[in-house]
C-alpha cells in the first residue's frame, strides 16, 4: 500500500485551500478523500442556484483576498425595489426599501461553486470522490485511514469533516475526552437549513417593482431573495424554507411555498421553469442523524482545535474550528490557511 505524506479529508473550501497551499509550498505528496460524489461540501451550486453558501461581506477579509488572488469576480446582491415583510398572516404585508447606499452583501459570479472549481483546478488529480472515511488508526509514525472503498496510509491527516460529524468516525487510540466533548457540542453551521430555488424566464418581480426579498417567520419561506445571475441572463429567487415544513411531503411543501409567494409576488410565480429544494439535515456528509436546536451565535474555534492529535499527526480543520468567523466561508478560508501552516510545521 502506498503511503502519502498528507491526506486531507474533505473537498470543501478549507480542504481544497489547504491542498493548494501545500502545493504552493512544494508539497505534492497528498491525497484528498471526499465522501460525496461531488466536491465543494457546503458550497453547492445546483442549476445556477447556490443551495449552500451564497453571500459574503467586505469584512470577510481572507475570503475577499483569496477571491482577488484567484481573480474570481463578485457582484452586489440585487435589492432594488419594494421588499415584503410578512409578520402577521391576518394583516396586510408591510413593504420596505433596502438602503442601497451602504455596502451590499456580495455574491460570487458564476455561483459560489466558481471558488471551488478554481481551487480544485490544480489539485483535481489528487481528489478521490465517493470515498467516505470511517476509521483513523495511529500506527507507529503513520495514520491508517479506512474508508468505504480502500485503506490509505499517511504521515499526517487533516480532517475538515464538521467536528460534530467527525465524532462518528472510529479513532484508535480514542480521542481525548475533552476534545470529543467539544466536537460533539460544536453545531454544524447551517446543517438544519432547507433551501429553495425557483427559476423563471423573466424577472417578473423586478418588472412589478419588487426586489424579490420576502421576509417573514410565519410563512413557509422565511427569507427569499433575488438570485438572478451577474449578467442578468438567468432569473431566479432563492431562500430558506420554514423548518416546520421539514416533515411535510415534498409535493405539499412545494404547493404551500408557491401559494404563499403567489400572495406576495403575484401569480407569475406559477410560471417557473425550474424548482429545487435542498434539505441539508438529510445530507449525511454535513449533518448528523439527530437534529439539534440552533443557537443564533454558536461558539466556534474552541482552543482544543489549536492542538494536533495522534502525536502531531492529526489536525482538525474546517470552518467550525475557526475562531475567526467560524461557520462562514470566511472561517473555512481562515482554517484552510492555518491548517496548511500548522501541518507543515509539525
Ligand atoms: C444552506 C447553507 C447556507 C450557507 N450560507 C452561507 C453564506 O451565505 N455565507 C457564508 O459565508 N457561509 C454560508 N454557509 C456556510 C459555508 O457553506 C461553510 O462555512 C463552508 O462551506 C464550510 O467549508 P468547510 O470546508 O469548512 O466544510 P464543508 O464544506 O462541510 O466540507 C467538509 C467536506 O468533508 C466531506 N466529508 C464529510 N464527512 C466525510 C467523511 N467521513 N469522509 C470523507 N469526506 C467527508 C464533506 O462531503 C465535505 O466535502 C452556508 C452553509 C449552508 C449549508
Amino acid at each position: 500500500m502506498k503511503k502519502n505524506k498528507y491526506v486531507i479529508i474533505g473537498s470543501g473550501v478549507s480542504g481544497l485551500l489547504t491542498a493548494n497551499k501545500l502545493l504552493q509550498a512544494g508539497e505534492s505528496d497528498f491525497l484528498i478523500l471526499e465522501g460525496r460524489d461531488r466536491i465543494g461540501g457546503r458550497v453547492y451550486t445546483d442549476t445556477s442556484i447556490d443551495v449552500g453558501a451564497t453571500w459574503f461581506q467586505g469584512h470577510h477579509v481572507y475570503l475577499s483576498q483569496l477571491l482577488k488572488e484567484l481573480t474570481i469576480p463578485s457582484f452586489d446582491q440585487y435589492s432594488d425595489g419594494k421588499s415584503v415583510l410578512v409578520y402577521n398572516s391576518m394583516a396586510p404585508a408591510h413593504y420596505f426599501k433596502t438602503d442601497t447606499s451602504g455596502p451590499s452583501a456580495q455574491r460570487i459570479v458564476g455561483g459560489s461553486i466558481s471558488l471551488i472549481n478554481v481551487l480544485a483546478e490544480k489539485v483535481k488529480d489528487k481528489i478521490i470522490c465517493n470515498c467516505k472515511v470511517k476509521q483513523l488508526t495511529e500506527k507507529e509514525d503513520t495514520i491508517v485511514i479506512e474508508t468505504n472503498t480502500n485503506t490509505f496510509i499517511a504521515s499526517k491527516v487533516i480532517s475538515t469533516i464538521p467536528p460534530k460529524l467527525a465524532t462518528s468516525l472510529k479513532y484508535t487510540p480514542e480521542l481525548p475526552k475533552d476534545l470529543k466533548k467539544v466536537m460533539d457540542k460544536t453545531h454544524t453551521w447551517m446543517s438544519n437549513a432547507i433551501k429553495v430555488g425557483i427559476s423563471f424566464k423573466t424577472p417578473f418581480w423586478r418588472t412589478k417593482g419588487f426586489s424579490g426579498t420576502v421576509i417573514g417567520q410565519i410563512g413557509p419561506v422565511i427569507e427569499l431573495y433575488d438570485h438572478s445571475n451577474a449578467d442578468n441572463t438567468e432569473f431566479s429567487l432563492m431562500g430558506f424554507v420554514n423548518e416546520g415544513l421539514r416533515g411535510t411531503s415534498p409535493e405539499k411543501r412545494k404547493s404551500r411555498i408557491l401559494k404563499y409567494l403567489e400572495t406576495y409576488l403575484g401569480e407569475e410565480i406559477r410560471e417557473y421553469t425550474n424548482y429545487i429544494e435542498k434539505d441539508w439535515s438529510k445530507d449525511r456528509c454535513t449533518a448528523c442523524q439527530h437534529l439539534n436546536s440552533v443557537y443564533m451565535s454558536p461558539e466556534y474555534g474552541n482552543k482544543v482545535f489549536n492542538s494536533t492529535y495522534f502525536n502531531n499527526k492529526l489536525l482538525f480543520s474546517g470552518t467550525e474550528t475557526s475562531a475567526h468567523y467560524g461557520g462562514y466561508l470566511e472561517g473555512a478560508v481562515y482554517s484552510g490557511l492555518q491548517a496548511a501552516k500548522v501541518i507543515m510545521q509539525e
